[in-house]
């Protein structure tokens, strides 16, 4: 049987076994190594890059990349509970990290561990502008497309190897492989750009958790026409590959109606009827209160 051949039936036997599906898009992937290996890597490549960053001094924006990051990681865990994919997070530990760097740039590590770096704080102006940066980057945790892409280049490089360890379960092996083609621990592989399809997944996902957390997703557009206008020559994760500015910009804009529809109003709407409900109930217990001083009286 010719490589290729065997490749694919290895691939179809996989699928049978490794394929999962992406929360909110249903696109079908290749997931090779388990979460806990990758949730495990990953922790380990954060806490070295955390050992080596300066963690910003700004409060203020240190305090903002928090607020918003776990106003959309509340959502996210929100939505995916109502929707029967609670497990698909169940194991993340969000953190949201401000760090001293002047570099235009933000990213993601497995399990939920956000860095943004300060120089990109210079183009956010508000809670909006930040949840774009911050919902793209959760979309890439929640879709899981650190596994997909260590899946694939195992694929690719250790073809059949790889393939009858998982296939045989031995976690072990596989994870070796993994940590092999992934460069965990010795370098930030998990920094490494993901592919287009991954970042326009991105896009889509960070929209749509953008707006159950009650942003508004019409800053996406003006959000990322500052970004490209910023023009960095550097080619950070957030900017990377991929979708050219223009092709991104007016994919947003294509999806926007949808993702509002679907999404926002659906999250304002909730926002308003329980301030609605909390401000009628505080009137109902005042005036109960009232009522009961004025029977006290009595
Ligand atoms: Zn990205």
């Amino acid at each position: 049987m010719k490589k290729s051949a065997f490749m694919w039936v290895v691939a179809g036997a996989l699928t049978l076994t490794s394929c999962g599906s992406v929360p909110l898009t249903g696109r079908s992937q290749l997931n090779l190594v388990s979460d806990s290996q990758v949730l495990q890597s990953g922790l380990s490549a954060y806490t070295s890059f955390m050992q080596s960053a300066t963690v910003s001094s700004d409060k203020v924006q240190s305090d903002q990349v928090t607020r918003v990051g776990k106003r959309i990681a509340a959502a996210t865990e929100k939505y995916l509970t109502e929707n029967g994919l609670a497990a698909e997070v169940k194991n993340y530990s969000w953190e949201f990290n401000l760090v001293k760097d002047d570099q235009v740039n933000a990213f993601c590590m497995p399990g939920g561990k956000i860095v943004v770096y300060e120089g990109l704080m210079k183009l956010v102006n508000s809670d909006d502008d930040l949840a774009v940066v911050l919902g793209h980057e959760v979309a890439h945790a929640v879709a899981k497309h650190s596994n997909e892409r260590l899946s694939q280049q195992m694929l690719a490089q250790y073809g059949g190897q790889a393939m009858g360890m998982i296939l045989q379960n031995k976690s072990y092996q596989t994870q070796a492989i993994a940590q092999k083609v992934y460069g965990l621990g010795a370098n930030y592989a998990v920094i490494l750009p993901f592919s287009r399809k991954h970042e326009s997944e991105a896009d889509y996902i960070g929209l749509a958790l953008m707006s159950l957390a009650g942003y508004n997703p019409d800053n996406a557009v003006g959000f990322w026409q500052k970004m490209s206008a910023n023009g960095s020559s550097k080619v950070p994760e957030f900017m990377s590959t991929h979708p050219s500015d223009s092709k991104r910009i007016s994919d947003i804009q294509k999806n926007l109606p949808t993702i509002k529809q679907k999404f926002y109003t659906a999250a304002v709407t909730t926002t308003a009827t329980k301030s609605a409900t909390t401000t009628s109930t505080k009137s109902a217990k005042a005036s109960q209160k009232k009522t009961t001083s004025k029977s006290k009286k009595k």
